[in-house]
């Protein structure tokens, strides 16, 4: 069998960019296969983005930072400035080709939705697209008749498994683990005043800094409990999430049989974005092989939901519908960004994301501008509240 597929990588200097050109390196040695790089799309690293473009012999890319972009030497075509990603697409992209989108952030939305249009196969990395603006992507991608299949680690494990059956009745529950981050068995009051550094360590994957925040805030199982509602079309009382410190059982499928079907293999992101870009099919991979022989036992506990609330917060968005996810993501990445740059207590990120859901009305979504107006109020209301807290620190962090 020979698969052909043109792919367009967006977000491709990030760490799953980077690990995606990886899997594309490999992939170009094996016979029967065929991926093109015909575009490239990266936010501000112009040197990186170039290297990328000249190994792979790519002649259109996008930047989002202009004043990178004035300073780049490129012989091809070059869109640039915020929605340079999407006129990228726009550009390139015809349908039956494959859009990686590994942009952080609802940054990506834009991209994702010209892609769908454009017919492409969507490999999804960018998990805040699902979580913002799920209600317009996933019936727009089943209107378009494309795929979207997850590069996440645990919905890529829950997608795999879903083969298990040829009927979404026969599922009783998903159950998504989690690594349990940096923090895991720590108490509440050493988690909120958690350092940067200390939050960035994650013990199991090597990721963006966004994410890695996310993860050590639980906030990145929150967003992956959204993510999976929209993915499978599961309501939130029908997806559970377990800590499991190991990262190697990535996630199960439990059915009305009582069976549990799990995905298993070694921490390293190249799996999952090898198994979307080459679906339905599986070809010679390129990550470590699991170590059996020095595999004793699989940990799994309980979450912690008093240390770590935001999975519960997920639950309460996904009931919420409508732009709740759009405040709730917006809320967050302004957060995260806030605590990176010294200006809030870790703790500082839950207290804010809450006060965004409490604070916004949550109201019907029809277009897209629906989740832009819910995404730019929440992200005003974080940075007036952190305002806030700059000026009165004694409060900072505590619970409303
Ligand atoms: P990184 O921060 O490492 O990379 C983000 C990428 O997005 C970079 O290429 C960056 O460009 C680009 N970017 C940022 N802002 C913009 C913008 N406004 N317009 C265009 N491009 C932009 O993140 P990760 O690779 O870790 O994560 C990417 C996505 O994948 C996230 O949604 C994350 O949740 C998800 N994910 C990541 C995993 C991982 O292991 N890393 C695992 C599962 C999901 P530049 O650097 O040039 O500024
Ligand atoms: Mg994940």
């Amino acid at each position: 069998m020979h698969v052909s597929r043109r792919v367009i990588l967006l977000g491709s200097t990030g760490s799953i960019g980077e690990s995606t050109l990886d899997v594309m390196r490999h992939m170009r040695a094996l016979p029967d296969l065929d991926f093109e790089l015909i575009g490239l799309g990266a936010g501000s690293r112009g040197q990186e983005l170039i290297e990328q473009a000249r190994e792979f012999g790519v002649d259109e890319i996008s930047i989002a930072d202009s004043e990178v972009a004035a300073s780049l030497d490129f012989q091809g075509t070059m869109h640039v400035g915020p929605g340079s990603a999407r006129e990228l697409v726009e550009s390139i992209a015809k349908p039956g080709d494959l859009v990686v989108a590994a942009i952080v952030g609802s940054a990506g939305i834009d991209a994702v939705l010209a892609a769908i249009d454009a017919g492409c196969d969507i490999a999804l990395a960018n998990k805040e697209t699902l979580v913002a603006a799920g209600s317009i992507v996933m019936p727009r991608a089943a209107e378009r008749g494309v795929h979207i299949i997850p590069v996440d680690s645990e919905h890529s494990a829950i997608y795999q498994c879903l083969r298990g059956s040829d009927s979404d009745r026969e599922i009783r529950r998903i159950v998504i683990t989690a690594s349990g981050g940096p923090f895991r068995g720590r108490d509440r009051e050493t988690v909120r005043e958690a350092t940067p550094e200390e939050a960035l360590a994650h013990p199991t994957w090597d990721m963006g800094q966004k994410i890695s925040i996310d993860s050590a805030s639980m906030m990145n199982k929150a967003l992956e409990v959204i993510e999976a509602h929209w993915l499978f079309d599961l309501p939130s009382d029908r997806i559970e999430v377990i800590v499991h410190p190991q990262s190697i059982v990535h996630s199960f499928v439990e059915y009305v049989d009582g069976s549990v079907l799990a995905q298993m293999g070694p921490p390293d992101m190249k799996t999952p974005i090898q198994y979307a870009m080459t679906w339905p099919h599986r070809m010679d991979g390129c990550s470590d092989r699991m170590d059996w022989k020095s595999l004793q036992s699989l940990v799994f506990e309980q979450l912690d939901h008093d240390v770590f609330p935001p999975v519960d917060m997920a639950r309460e968005v996904i009931e919420l519908g409508g732009t709740a996810g759009a405040i709730f993501n917006a809320a967050n990445e302004v957060a995260v960004e806030a605590f990176l740059g010294g200006e809030i207590l870790f703790g500082g990120i839950h207290d804010l994301v809450r006060q965004a859901l409490d604070g916004i009305p949550v109201k019907q979504v029809h277009t897209i501008n629906d989740i832009e107006e819910a995404d730019s109020a929440a992200r005003a209301l974080v940075r007036e509240r952190i305002g806030d807290m700059v000026n009165r620190p004694a409060t900072m962090g505590e619970d409303k």
